[in-house]
């Protein structure tokens, strides 16, 4: 059983990595179709796509997150964030809410001073559902689509967007780019055609890494929280 599952293991390692050399190619011509399409003014459409979806990230993380943990917590929100410095260095870098798991735990317990038994309780759970960016992603994205393709959106479909996005959201996996394949359930719900991701398709990398920095601080958030509330918040180890 064990040299079964290795091989498939191996199998699919190679057949990724023979993906990912064509990856390059294969989002340049979907990217030089949209613009054949949509012409050049696409790109700096893209570009005010974006800076929305960036903005909108940082509001959650520098506005909505520091009142939660105001609210819910005594921890100040300098030294909360101070804490998190490696763990979204991990997030931004591998764009991973899983690959970053092992080190929200280790921060957890040792700087924020949760108990181990919340912590390996809340951080997987978290982890696979508790995705704010990407939920937050795929509403501006399936927006940007909708109107690229002129569809005049009314208040039902903008609230369908809001609740199929939060769903979408905690059926992704934490792992690069699924927030984007995702996104077909909210453009399906709305009826707008699911290719319209080719548009936001080469952008897609960069937003991934913003957006999965709020899904894991947002993780720890939700420890610190619930470890307060059971009053079980140790001492704040912040150098
Ligand atoms: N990369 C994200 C995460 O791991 C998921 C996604 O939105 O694609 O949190």
């Amino acid at each position: 059983m064990i040299k079964f599952f290795d091989g498939v293991s191996n199998a699919m390692i190679l057949l990724v990595e023979k993906i990912m050399i064509i990856a390059p190619y294969a989002v340049f011509t979907l990217i030089a179709a949209t613009i054949a399409e949509f012409g050049f003014n696409i790109l700096q459409t893209l570009l005010l796509y974006s800076l929305t979806v960036i903005i909108g990230l940082a509001v959650l993380t520098f506005v909505e997150y520091p009142l939660l943990l105001k609210l819910f917590t005594k921890i100040s929100v300098k030294k909360f964030f101070k804490t998190q410095r490696q763990v979204i260095a991990v997030a931004f870098s591998t764009s991973s809410s899983a690959a970053t798991l092992p080190v929200t735990m280790d921060i957890c317990e040792k700087k924020l001073g949760v108990p181990n038994r919340i912590a390996s309780f809340v951080l997987p759970l978290g982890t696979t559902i508790n995705m704010d960016g990407t939920a937050l992603y795929q509403a501006v994205a399936a927006v940007f689509i909708a109107q690229v393709y002129g569809f005049d959106l009314t208040l039902t479909q903008q609230i369908t967007i809001v609740l199929t996005a939060a769903l979408a959201a905690i059926g992704t996996a934490p792992v690069p780019g699924i927030g984007l394949i995702m996104l077909i359930i909210v453009l399906r719900s709305i009826g707008v055609p699911s290719e319209g991701i080719a548009l936001i398709i080469g952008v897609d990398r960069l937003l991934d890494m913003c957006r999965t920095v709020p899904n894991v601080i947002a993780d720890s958030l939700a420890c610190v929280v619930i470890a307060s509330s059971e009053n079980e918040l140790g001492e704040l180890n912040v150098d």
